[in-house]
């Protein structure tokens, strides 16, 4: 749950609708009780807290289901949602670049052109900078991600 000291960003009114949707209507919002990887991600400054399942098929390389519960504020739990659907499928290399690229388009002032290419529809996550306090939260589920795939079960966003 939010904090109340920590207001909901305005965002373009656009992009507010596509995350309010997902925050309202989370994809893939399910446990895998035979998940093959799993991280739980924590972001003590906004209270997001989310667990991230999902099964790689080992030898394609290749993410073949995805699901994630726990709660948080609505760019948290968006960003968790918009992310499942985005690696569902997908080989784990692609959906580390693309996580790559989230992230630096999260945390760098400019973009290059090709990040832009690759990061697609999450671009609408770009607004989010404006508000430094809540990049992790957008964040959190994607650097969850990175962990579950490296094998660590815990992550904590951090100063
Ligand atoms: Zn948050």
């Amino acid at each position: 749950m939010i904090p109340p000291s920590v207001p909901e960003p305005h965002l373009d009114s656009l992009y507010q609708e596509v995350i309010l949707d997902h925050n309202r209507r989370p994809r893939n919002f399910k446990l895998l009780p035979n998940a093959t990887q799993y991280c739980h991600g924590l972001n003590p400054l906004c209270g997001d807290e989310y667990h991230l399942y999902l099964i790689v098929d080992k030898a394609a390389q290749k993410i073949t289901d995805v699901g994630f519960q726990g709660q948080g504020c609505a760019i948290s739990k968006a960003s968790a949602s918009i992310m499942t659907t985005e690696i569902k499928g997908k080989p784990v290399q692609e959906a580390t670049a693309l996580k790559d690229a989230f992230i630096e388009m999260l945390i760098k002032e400019t973009i290059p052109d090709q990040t832009r290419e690759k990061i697609g529809r999450l671009t609408l996550f770009e607004g989010v900078k404006e508000f430094p306090i809540r990049v992790k939260c957008a964040t959190l589920a994607w650097h969850a991600l990175a962990d579950a795939l490296k094998g660590v079960s815990e992550h904590e966003e951090k100063d």
